[in-house]
């Protein structure tokens, strides 16, 4: 019986091992916007940075794929610069970085809502910005060029998760149930892609 529970053992083992060395983990980096002494956008006790923080945990949180590994560029309320962010990314050379920010418009009545995708100009990041699109009610997707998505070299995305100016978009985002549904959607994407 003891050899027979060793033999087990030992063939399971191999077939864990197998599996594990025949998926390459997907390795994903979530990037929270801003952080530090750097707020983002700040409107009447909606702090962007916080926002994105809590989206970008959640995400890591949420996360129970075996094959997937969700890293942040910050875990808590630092601000590493932008070089700081894109050397870790180039160093760790992810499938995707995501970053999270939260737009507002300089008019303060504008009523302007609803997320927006920027993506890198590259097939493979443009592939996900439109389908992360697709979750976020259709949004608008576009280039852009700036450092989060120019000097990653792996396909980079930038989300703008909705806009400040907006208060039924500030109060969603700014609880807790819209931070969940926000960090599950995005997931969810990552995980079909
Ligand atoms: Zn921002």
């Amino acid at each position: 019986m003891k050899n027979l529970l060793r033999i087990i053992s030992v063939v399971s083992l191999g077939v864990l091992l197998s599996f594990s060395l025949s998926k390459e983990k997907k390795v994903v980096v979530i990037d929270a916007g801003h952080g530090g002494s750097d707020l983002g956008v700040n409107r009447e006790n909606f702090i962007e940075k916080d926002i994105v923080l809590k989206v970008a945990k959640k995400i890591k949180e949420l996360n129970k794929n075996s094959n997937l590994e969700i890293v942040l560029t910050r875990e808590d309320d630092s601000y590493p610069s932008l070089t700081d962010r894109t050397d870790k990314i180039n160093q760790l050379k992810p499938d995707l970085t995501i970053s999270l920010h939260v737009n507002s418009s300089p008019k303060v009545d504008s009523d302007k809502k609803g997320a927006e995708v920027y993506y890198k100009r590259d097939d493979a990041s443009k592939s996900f910005a439109d389908k992360l699109a697709s979750k976020f009610n259709n949004c608008p997707v576009m280039v852009k060029n700036l450092h989060m998505l120019r000097v990653p070299e792996n396909p980079a995305v930038l989300l703008e998760l909705g806009f400040a100016n907006n208060k039924e978009e500030r109060d969603y985002l700014g609880s807790e149930k819209g931070q969940t549904e926000t960090a599950e959607k995005i997931l969810s994407v990552i995980n079909e892609h």
